[in-house]
C-alpha cells in the first residue's frame, strides 16, 4: 500500500481562512476577552483534579468494603482521567489554558500524571494530527491497523468486515496499550507514523521515564501494596477501559465518519498535493456533533466542537460555543461544507455505519 511521506496544501490564496480569521480576531477584541482560559474553566480544573484526588485517596488507602462502590469508583476514576485529558492536559497542550505559558506547560504535564508522554503527544497530536489530519501516513491517529481500517487507502483484512461489531471493545483498550505500549514504540523506531521525531533532550529523556516509573508506583504498586494484587488489577483494568473508550470515542466522532474526506492515497502519491487551502481541508475532514448539549460540552471539554478546534486550536475550547456562530455563518457564504451531528447517538451511527462500509470496501 502506498503511504504519503510529505502533503502540502494550496495555501497561497487562503481565502477563507483569511476572512474568518479576521472575524474571529475581531469578535475577540470587540469584546475584549483573552483567547485562552477564564475563570469557568479554571473552576472547572480545580474540581477535576479534587475529584481525582478523592477517587484515589479512598479507593486506595479507605477502600469500600462493598466491591460494587470500589468498581463504580473505579469507573468515576477512568470517566475523571478522561475529563482532565479533555479539559487541562489537552487545552494545556495547545497553549490555549491560560495566558501564562508556565500554566500551560503545567496542564499539558497532567498527561504525565495519566502515565502518558506530552513530548509524544505534541508531535503526534500538534504537528501531525492537527496539520495533516484523516492523512494516511501523516495523521496517526488514523492509524489503528491493521485491527482496524478506517479508509480505504489502508490494507483490508477479511475481519474488517466486522469491525462495526468489535471496534467498541478495541476503544477499551486503547488508553493501556497507549501507556504501555504505543510511547514505547515511538519511542524506539524514533517514528510517529511516517515522520521522525525529533531529537529528544536529556530533559525529555529524564522526564519521560521517570514520569513512567511515577505512574506504575502511583497507580499500580501503591494500591498492590494497599489493597492486594488481584483487587488492583481489576479496579485499574476498569478505569483504564473506561478512559479508553471515552477517549477514543471523542476522537472517532469527530473525524471517523459519514461524510469525512480522506484524500486518495495512489502509487504515484508519496508527496500529496491537497488543492484546498488548509482550513477547508480542516472543514472537511472534521465534523461537530452535540453541540447544543451542555453537559457533553463541559465534559469533553468542547471536542465536540472539533471544527472550531481544528481552525483555531489556539483558542481555548470554553470560547467555542460563540465563535461556532462565526464559523458555520463563513462557511455558508464562502459555500462550504460543515459536518455536524445533532446528537452523541446520531454521530456514533454515523461512525459505525462508516466502518461497515470501509469495511467491506474494496
Ligand atoms: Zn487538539
Amino acid at each position: 500500500m502506498p503511504t504519503v511521506s510529505k502533503a502540502t496544501f494550496n495555501n497561497k490564496n487562503s481565502f477563507f481562512f483569511d476572512a474568518l480569521k479576521k472575524k474571529i480576531d475581531h469578535y475577540f477584541s470587540e469584546n475584549k476577552i483573552k483567547q485562552s482560559g477564564n475563570l469557568k474553566l479554571y473552576y472547572k480544573a480545580i474540581i477535576l483534579v479534587t475529584t481525582l484526588v478523592a477517587l484515589y485517596v479512598v479507593l486506595v488507602f479507605f477502600t469500600p468494603q462493598n466491591d460494587y462502590i470500589s468498581l463504580a469508583l473505579c469507573f468515576l476514576l477512568g470517566i475523571n482521567f478522561a475529563a482532565i485529558g479533555f479539559n487541562l492536559m489537552h487545552d494545556g497542550g495547545h497553549g490555549s489554558f491560560s495566558s501564562k505559558p508556565w500554566v500551560n506547560k503545567m496542564m499539558a504535564h497532567s498527561l504525565e500524571l495519566m502515565g502518558g508522554s506530552s513530548f509524544m503527544w505534541n508531535l503526534k497530536h500538534n504537528q501531525n494530527h492537527h496539520t495533516f489530519t484523516n492523512i494516511e501516513g501523516m495523521d496517526d491517529d488514523i492509524d489503528i491497523k491493521p485491527f482496524i481500517r478506517v479508509s480505504q487507502d489502508q490494507p483490508k483484512k477479511w475481519y474488517h468486515r466486522f469491525q462495526h461489531i468489535y471496534s467498541s471493545f478495541l476503544y477499551a483498550l486503547t488508553y493501556i496499550l497507549w501507556v504501555f505500549w504505543l510511547d514505547y514504540r515511538k519511542y524506539f523506531s524514533g517514528k510517529i507514523g511516517e515522520i521522525k521525531i525529533k531529537k529528544m533532550s536529556l530533559k525529555d529523556q529524564i522526564i519521560f521515564w521517570g514520569s513512567k516509573v511515577i505512574y506504575l508506583i502511583l497507580f499500580l504498586v501503591i494500591p498492590i501494596l494497599k489493597v492486594g494484587l488481584w483487587d488492583t488489577l481489576i479496579g485499574y483494568t476498569l478505569a483504564a477501559m473506561v478512559t479508553g473508550f471515552v477517549i477514543s470515542v471523542v476522537f472517532q466522532l469527530a473525524h471517523i465518519v459519514e461524510g469525512a474526506y480522506f484524500p486518495e492515497i495512489t502509487e504515484d502519491t508519496p508527496l500529496l498535493k491537497i488543492e484546498t487551502e488548509w482550513a477547508i481541508h480542516q472543514l472537511r475532514s472534521t465534523a461537530n456533533f452535540a453541540t447544543k448539549n451542555k453537559f457533553v460540552s463541559w465534559f469533553i471539554g468542547g471536542l465536540n466542537y472539533q471544527v472550531e478546534h481544528h481552525l483555531f486550536p489556539k483558542v481555548c475550547h470554553i470560547h467555542y460555543p460563540k465563535i461556532n456562530k462565526i464559523v458555520q455563518e463563513t462557511c455558508k457564504e464562502h459555500n462550504i461544507t460543515y459536518l455536524e451531528f445533532p446528537t452523541v447517538f446520531s454521530a456514533y451511527k454515523s461512525h459505525l455505519t462508516h466502518l461497515k462500509q470501509v469495511g467491506r470496501a474494496a
